[in-house]
């Protein structure tokens, strides 16, 4: 038996037919359009899927389940997109529509959530029943999983981990708080602190930079340059403070850390596990998970969707 994994995103709808292993076997991508009305894109996606198939040469017949993984807040008891700004969705019930048409059960989930299910199938937490993996992008994603499955909370608005306070009153977030998790530990964050480390000290390779970005930040370090290293160092203090408060609540095995920052590897794991080990509840002798980079790229989506 196979299942179809829908990574419904802002820009392209990828779609794919896994197999019992939950490796794709086929894969098929078409631009999403988000302008257009809603069901015009649930249309599309639908087509996807039959192309995917015939690409796999598998008939819906033997395939066991879709999985959609959305942005936005996703109900999925009832199938429904409640919220996803950067498609313009509001209370669609996408479940339904697709369920109708190729008449095969139909879930849904966050794609946040769908990442974090994809390594524990497919990834770098096989076999863990208790992880959390952190994306940190644009913002700082969260997905968590308790006895194997998404822990979503009510009306699946959970998980929301990047909007956990880290400074009161601090940095302004998009999600109108001040001080969030996510203006401090994600991607953007970190070129902010860095544009303003550079400004602090024009003598930094940082201030040479042609853009300040994410990788910028780093090659400037590798070339010796303290003031890139400094702003490196506080940065991975500002992730794993965030880890810390997730090891205090919720003691999960696993901490997995995806986006294109994860890909610097031990050189800011290694001090986030040390950061996590001297501050969390019982220090050395308390919960310390493995900490550790996702080993699923674009692919999580689809896998993590088929999951579901
Ligand atoms: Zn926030």
């Amino acid at each position: 038996m196979y299942r179809i994994g829908i990574d419904l995103g802002g820009t392209n709808i990828a779609v794919g037919v896994v197999n019992e292993n939950y490796e794709i076997v086929a894969h098929h991508s078409v631009p999403t359009g988000a302008s257009r009305p809603a069901e015009e894109v649930i249309r599309d996606m639908g087509d996807a899927v039959e192309a995917v198939l015939v690409k796999a040469g598998v008939s819906i017949d033997q395939c066991e389940s879709m999985g959609i993984g959305s942005p936005g807040n996703c109900d999925s008891e009832r199938g429904v997109v409640a919220r996803a700004y950067n498609l313009g969705w509001f209370d669609v019930p996408v479940c339904a529509m697709l369920q109708e048409r190729f008449g095969i059960p139909v879930r849904l989930s966050n794609d946040a959530n769908c990442a974090a299910l994809a390594e524990t199938v497919a990834g770098a937490a096989v076999g863990c029943e208790n992880m959390v993996l952190i994306t940190l992008g644009t913002g700082v994603g969260g997905g968590i999983i308790i006895d194997g499955k998404i822990y979503a909370g009510m009306r699946s608005a959970g998980a929301e981990l990047g909007h956990m306070l880290l400074v009161l009153d601090g940095e302004p977030c998009t999600c109108g708080r001040k001080g969030c998790w996510e203006t401090y530990a994600s991607a953007t964050a970190l070129i902010r602190q860095a544009k303003k480390a550079a400004a602090d000290h024009p003598e930094s390779l940082l201030a040479q930079a042609e853009e300040i970005t994410g990788l910028a930040v780093f090659q400037a370090a590798d070339k010796g340059d303290a003031v890139a290293q400094a702003v490196i160092d506080q940065y991975c203090v500002y992730v794993a403070a965030g880890f810390t408060d997730l090891v205090n609540s919720l003691a999960p095995e696993m901490i997995l850390l995806g986006g294109g920052i994860s890909r610097q590897g031990e050189r800011i794991l290694a001090p986030m596990r040390e950061y996590v080990m001297n501050n969390c509840f019982g220090q050395k002798d308390g919960a310390i998970p493995v900490i550790k980079a996702a080993a699923l790229g674009n692919e999580a989506g689809i896998i993590g969707a088929a999951a579901l």
